[in-house]
This record gives C-alpha cells, structure tokens and sequence, in this order.
C-alpha cells in the first residue's frame, strides 16, 4: 500500500472501507438494488486521478457528475480573472460556485433514473461544506452520503498531473498508465480527432505544488467536518501505479467489474 501523501495533515481516522480500484468497483457493483439516489463526494489532491475515475463510473452508472473544475473550464473559459486564478492554482470564490453547486445537485435529484451523484471537486472549503451540508439536511429522503477520499503518493500524483494531456474538441484524456506518459499514437495528437493535444495551464510543476499544498490546507480543515455528519460513510481509496501494476491495466479491470456487472 502507498505512502499518503508526505507531510499530509493528520485527518481522523472513521475509515470505513480501505481499498484499490478493483476493491472500489466491487464496493459499487454490491450495492444493494436500492431505488433511493446515492451521492458520492469525491475528495483527492489534484492529479490523484479523481476526474479519471469519475468518467469511466459515468461510462457504467447512470449518474449526475458535478465538476466544478470541468465547469469552470467550459464556461468560464472567456473570463480573465478566473482563468488567471485556476491558471495560479487558486481557489475560485465560494459565492462562484455555491449556487450553481445547489442548483445542479437539485436538480440531479430530480432525474431519478440516475442513481449516483457525483461530486468531483466540491465541496473544497469549509463554507462550501456547509453549503452541502444544508443542502443535505433539507433532502432528508436521501439517507446517507458516501465520502471517497483517493489518496495518492506525490511520485503519482507528479507523473499524473505533468504528463497529461487532452483532447480540445473531443476531451479525450490522455494519462500516464505505467509510470511513463501515455502517448498517443501519433505524439501529441489525438488518435480519433486528428487535433494537437492540449496541457492544463495548471499542470506544471510550480503550480502542482501550490495547488497541492492548497489542498492540503483546505482539505484538513473541511473533511472533518463532513465525515463527522452522522449521515457520512467513508472509503479510502488507494491510487498506484508501477511496472508491476500499471495504471491502465488497473483500470482496464475496474472497467471489467462494472461492464460484467451490467451484462456486457
Ligand atoms: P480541478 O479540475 O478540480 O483540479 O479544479 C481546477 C481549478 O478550478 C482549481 O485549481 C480551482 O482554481 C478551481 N476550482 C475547482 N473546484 C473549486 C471549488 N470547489 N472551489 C473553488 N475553486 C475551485
């Protein structure tokens, strides 16, 4: 099992489940035919793979994804202000985010088909926390929430974020999968559009760190205060990736589970 991250705050411990990605897809195939909707909290330091992991659940489940970075990314791309903060790898005002936050997640309750709502990088902060939190408190029907906490040591998390790339037109990622950058089949361009393929402008290596001891900072001080909810139940989940057990293959068999689970 991999170290947490160096120099990582002490978080208390309520862990409920420990696992690797193909404990986690056989946490989600055993989940009992429940008719009531799921929300998933996903917390992780930024390139511990959590936008990754949400996208091959999303190609299985029928779920609701709320991504904040992703949203801020489409929509807000013309705005200068905040493309310069996300670029500095600072955290965008909470007044930003909490409306459409509340807005998406009720909305999402209203589209029963979809069973799992996932929350990819929300909340970040203790107000957007509470924020969730209310919001919960007045949607009593939904029993319980589940906080995946991924948890990454700073070699994987530095060849994740620093060697990605992704597809402008089609948003194709494309990940390091074996602890070298995973390339496509023509260096940098993508194999299905034809189009270079794009960084993140906060994908280097001054701003990884900051953003990672933002996380951190914030981290310590706001999952606290969602896993003490009596309503939280929380996984760890553990991301690697060597020779041994390259990270495609890992998630090639997470992809196995869930499609086997659904007859395909
Ligand atoms: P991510 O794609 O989750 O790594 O987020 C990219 C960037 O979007 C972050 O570095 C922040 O600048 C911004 N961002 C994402 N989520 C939040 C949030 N919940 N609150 C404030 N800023 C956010």
């Amino acid at each position: 099992m991999l170290k947490v991250l160096r120099k990582a705050p002490q978080l208390r411990n309520i862990s409920k489940t420990a696992c690797t990605l193909t404990g986690f897809a056989k946490t989600l195939t055993q989940q009992e035919e429940d008719p009531q909707q799921e929300i998933f909290v996903f917390v992780g330091a930024p390139g511990s793979g959590k936008g990754t992991l949400v996208e091959v659940i999303s190609q299985f489940k029928e779920c609701t994804i709320l991504g904040v970075g992703e949203w801020l990314r489409e929509r807000k791309a013309n705005e200068t202000s905040i493309k310069n903060q996300m670029c500095n790898g600072e955290l965008l005002d909470d007044s930003l985010i909490k409306d459409w936050a509340i807005e998406t997640l009720t909305t999402a309750l209203t589209d029963k088909k979809k069973k799992m709502i996932i929350l990819d990088g929300f909340p970040r902060t203790i107000a957007q926390a509470y924020v969730f939190l209310n919001w919960f408190a007045e949607n009593k029907e939904l029993g319980h929430f589940s906080v995946v906490q991924l948890h990454a040591n700073l070699n994987f998390i530095e060849k994740y974020a620093l060697n990605r790339a992704s597809c402008p037109e089609c948003k194709k990622q494309y990940i390091p999968v074996d602890g070298s950058p995973f390339f496509s089949k023509i260096l940098g361009i993508c194999d299905d559009c034809g189009v270079p393929l794009e960084k993140r402008c906060d994908d280097t290596p001054e701003t990884l760190a900051k953003r990672i001891a933002l996380y951190r900072q914030e981290t310590a001080k706001f999952l606290p205060i969602l896993e003490s909810n009596p309503h939280a139940e929380k996984t760890n989940l553990y991301m690697s990736c060597t020779k041994e057990n390259p990270l495609d293959q890992q998630l090639a068999n997470f992809k196995q589970i869930l499609a086997n689970e659904n007859g395909i």
